[in-house]
């Protein structure tokens, strides 16, 4: 609903013409807004931790982050067939889809397929567009698959 400039009336926002007063009425667009927001990195890998500390690592890691005004958080979690990267990243990839699913997270963007060029955007809006941050370490994250982006 929108109001009518002449008579103060409640119109429908298709209306192009007041039902009251007969009056044009303006035509409200509203623009998508687009803030740009900070990322934020983590590193559930360090130390090599268990896979169950890692993930509550992340948790916590979380938790902060979305307490933050924090759009992205790039997680470094490390890879590999086997040893604790790749079990990490197993983990924490069924995890993101859980919170994905729960609408407790945004978007899942892997390592591997990240890149300036690559299609990971975000409201048609290329990521590193939307978290400028991210710029910064693109060459280093370009197609590593030992970390994952989650849009909070
Ligand atoms: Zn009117």
């Amino acid at each position: 609903m929108k109001t009518c400039d002449f008579c103060g009336n409640p119109v429908k926002k298709e209306a192009l013409i007041c039902p009251y007063c007969a009056q044009p009425l303006s035509i409200i667009k509203i623009k998508s807004a687009f803030k740009i927001k900070k990322a934020a990195i983590i590193n559930i890998e360090a130390g090599l931790p268990l896979v169950k500390e890692a993930l509550l690592n992340f948790d916590r890691e979380l938790k902060f982050a979305q307490s933050q005004d924090v759009g992205i958080l790039k997680i470094i979690h490390g890879y590999g067939s086997s040893g604790t990267g790749g079990k990490i990243k197993i983990a924490l990839r069924q995890k993101l889809k859980l919170l994905l699913a729960n609408n407790i997270i945004k978007g899942i963007i892997a390592g591997e397929v990240y890149s300036k060029a690559s299609n990971s955007t975000i409201n048609n809006r290329k990521i590193t567009e939307c978290y400028p941050d991210l710029l910064e370490t693109l060459h280093s994250d370009k197609y590593n698959p030992g970390i994952t982006f989650v849009e909070l």
